[in-house]
């Protein structure tokens, strides 16, 4: 007999789910573990005529102080992957909320390159492919497109697969995916290892260490850099606007594209911290900053 699905619960602070640690409640919210659970939690929204939100990782995520309207269907519970091999490539599918670290460690073990880009990079497997994240640096891959074969999109009441050349990949976004939830992500690369990979992993993470400010609740870079070539951080830190602070939110010494959570920071101070950037910066260079991180919940009644 089929176990009875709960309804999703009322009034979830979202707060230890995002790595800002910021943010209201969600009215309602669910961690369906498969398909069936989603497809149920999708029919209750629509029937209470509520709003669907979905939260990975949060890890580049904003949720407002005044949390988040409708069903946040929170995906860490999608968390189980395979691997095989198929024409000389490594292939692995994972669900939505597999983390990048997971698919990391299956890469290095076979000494192959797409665990030098995965290395360091937070949040889950869906929340990479609809940010198409990646690293700066000139290696390849270097993002999720250069790995990702097809995702399996939740669409209503259909589950969609599309391929890898029906996805418009842009700079930290993706799209032709949406609207849905990508619940699954088919990912390969040749097997063909290099020896150096695990050595020039450790060579990644040291710089990251080095550069950013791992130790404090952030939200990795807040803003893309500009499609003129300029590096965002450095527009910033030629601004003096690192250590600039409003409330408890602060823009790093360390990297100035980064925003660390002082402590009791709420969703507000780093909203505010946001303007400020944008409006200086736009003032000295007239170049206007565009946020990497998405605002979630009810940001226009603040
Ligand atoms: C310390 C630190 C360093 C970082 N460094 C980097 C870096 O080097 N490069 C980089 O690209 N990013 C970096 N980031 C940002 C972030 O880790 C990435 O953007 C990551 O891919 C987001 O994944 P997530 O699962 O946390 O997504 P979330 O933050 O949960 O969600 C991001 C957006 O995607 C939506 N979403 C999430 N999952 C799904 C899904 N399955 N289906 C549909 N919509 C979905 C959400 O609604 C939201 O709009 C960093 C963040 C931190 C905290």
């Amino acid at each position: 007999m089929k176990a009875q699905m709960k309804d999703p619960c009322r009034s979830y602070s979202l707060s230890g789910l995002n790595s800002w640690k910021v943010g209201g409640s969600a009215d309602f919210f669910c961690q369906p573990e498969n398909k069936e659970e989603i497809f149920y939690y999708l029919q209750w929204a629509k029937k209470q005529n509520v709003p669907v939100t979905f939260l990975g990782g949060g890890t580049n995520v904003l949720i407002s102080d005044s949390g988040v309207e409708g069903l946040v269907i929170g995906l860490q519970k999608l968390n189980t992957f395979k691997e095989w091999e198929e024409n000389g490539r490594l292939c692995i599918s994972a669900l939505a909320g597999v983390s990048k670290a997971r698919i990391m460690q299956i890469f290095l073990r076979h000494k192959l390159p797409p665990a030098l880009f995965l290395c360091g990079l937070p949040g889950d497997v869906g929340g990479g492919v609809v940010m198409n994240a990646g690293v700066g640096q000139d290696i390849s891959p270097k993002e999720f497109k250069d790995i990702v074969d097809w995702v399996k999109v939740i669409r209503e009441d259909k589950l969609i697969l599309i391929h890898h050349e029906g996805i418009q990949w842009e700079y930290r976004s993706s799209k032709g995916w949406s609207p849905g939830l990508i619940y699954e992500v088919g990912m390969s690369w040749p097997i063909d290892p290099s020896q150096d990979v695990p050595e020039r992993l450790k060579e990644m993470a040291l710089k990251r260490t080095q550069s950013q400010p791992l130790q404090s609740a952030s939200c990795g870079s807040v803003f893309k850099n500009p499609s003129t070539g300029e590096k965002s951080g450095a527009l910033i830190e030629q601004c003096g606007l690192k250590e600039y602070q409003i409330g408890q939110a602060c823009i790093s010494k360390k990297h100035a594209n980064f925003i660390v959570n002082m402590g009791g920071a709420t969703a507000m101070d780093i909203h505010r911290l946001i303007q400020h950037v944008q409006k200086t910066v736009k003032e000295k260079f007239n170049i206007l900053l565009e946020p990497e991180v998405k605002h979630i919940g009810r940001w226009n009644q603040n």
